[in-house]
């Protein structure tokens, strides 16, 4: 009998949920013979606007292009100044850098690793000496909404635009107070945006949408996302539409496919179902680890619904033989795969060079950046592989202690 060795069970960090719904429509669509924007693109803005609670949705092929589509809508211009988190992907600032503006960045706080709001204020007086200051981009990191009414006082009182990078948010809330009710993801900001990138909380391979109330927003955003024509293709090639358009501006090209759409409308059916599993994964981490004293697990603010995109846990790295490099390391040699979210942007060659930060000017991220570590988390993990991740984190942990500590 070969006994069970704990070490030859795999554990990838994702692995797309997709059932034969997704397949069998992706499947029509291409039988269909229409296969770009149309429909079922419709079908999923639709859908979406319904499930989040909002009124305009517009489908994108990234979140990237959203939060783009977002500052050019808003008037984001040459020389201005967008505050971002310093801990956040890559997208958040680029966009900012698409419009040669500028991003000025601002630290976390250690309970949820959202933007320190109480520090607002102080980075925006700073950036304004020499720049219009003219939006904030909060990022609700791996799915749980920060701080958010001292985030919109601040902004209302110096004219900030906010655009939401919701990238993780589908679905998450927020609610003042217990007996308070629940406010939807997206109703902070003029825009938000999300991501359906593989390895989101619901995908579309590659996909993106973006919300908002404002009927003018929504209208330049759509204009833009498709070459700056004055119709969407959808319409002129529908039987109603015309072959007549007008270009107005310069656009992108963002716009979603169906063959996407096709997945997210199943996807989005599966959302809650989707969320209900990563919810229970999250607390299996939650309890099962609960008690190695070297290790932070994720900090639930009251009053959220959190989407668990991401369970990041912090080393106490200074109670440890190993650093987390190693620690990632250890975990890989044993089936595991993790992964780090982020390196803070500041800290990269090309911010860094350019503005000349060092890493010390956002000590929270830049200490949580060799603290943190991500756990697999995704629906379908089976209790053997769950089984496998915590016991391993354990042994880690324990072979490795720092001794007098
Ligand atoms: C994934 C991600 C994005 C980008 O999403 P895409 O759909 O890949 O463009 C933006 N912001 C954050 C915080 C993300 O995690």
């Amino acid at each position: 009998m070969p006994s069970n060795k704990p070490q030859e069970i795999e554990v990838p960090f994702h692995r797309a949920s997709i059932t034969d719904a997704e397949i069998d429509e992706v499947v029509k669509v291409l039988r269909s013979g229409w296969i770009t924007s149309g429909p079922l693109v419709k079908r999923f803005e639709q859908a979406f606007a319904e499930y989040i609670g909002c009124t305009h949705a517009i489908a994108l092929n990234s979140c990237t292009a959203g939060l783009h589509l977002a500052l050019e809508a808003l008037g984001i211009e040459r020389g201005d100044a967008v505050v971002v988190p310093t801990m956040t992907f890559a997208a958040t600032a680029e966009v900012v850098r698409y419009l040669d503006a500028n991003p000025v960045f601002i630290d976390c706080r250690e309970e949820d690793f959202n933007m320190d709001t109480a520090q607002l204020p102080e980075v925006i007086a700073r950036a304004q000496a020499t720049a219009p200051v003219r939006a904030v981009i909060p990022v609700h990191y791996g799915g749980q909404i920060g701080e958010v009414n001292s985030l919109k006082d601040t902004a209302a009182e110096h004219g900030l635009k906010i655009i939401e990078d919701a990238a993780h948010c589908c679905p998450a809330k927020f609610r003042d107070s217990d007996d308070a009710d629940w406010q939807n993801v997206g109703s902070i900001g003029d825009v938000a945006a999300f991501s359906f990138y593989a390895n989101k909380t619901i995908t579309t391979g590659e996909g993106g949408m973006a919300i908002t109330e404002d009927p003018a927003l929504e209208e330049r955003m759509r204009i833009m996302s498709l070459h700056g024509m004055s119709r969407d293709a959808w319409k002129r090639f529908s039987k109603e539409g015309s072959y007549y358009y007008e270009i107005v501006a310069p656009g992108y090209k963002y716009n979603l496919t169906d063959i996407a759409a096709a997945i997210g409308v199943h996807q989005l059916r599966r959302a809650d179902e989707l969320h209900c599993e990563r919810t229970r994964i999250a607390a299996f981490y939650s309890e099962q680890l609960s008690d190695i004293d070297e290790v932070i697990l994720p900090r639930l603010i009251p009053n959220r619904l959190h989407s668990w995109h991401l369970y990041v846990i912090r080393l106490k790295v200074d109670r440890l033989t190993i650093d987390r490099k190693a620690f990632v390391e250890a975990l890989r040699e044993l089936g595991i795969t993790t992964s780090v979210h982020w390196m803070p942007l500041h800290m990269h060659p090309y911010y860094r060079d350019k503005y000349g930060y060092r890493p010390e000017d956002f000590p929270v991220a830049a200490r949580l950046y060799d603290e943190v570590l991500t756990l697999p988390l995704f629906p379908g993990m089976t209790d053997e592989q769950l089984d496998h991740v915590v016991s391993s984190v354990r042994s880690i942990v324990s072979t490795h202690l720092r001794s007098g500590v």
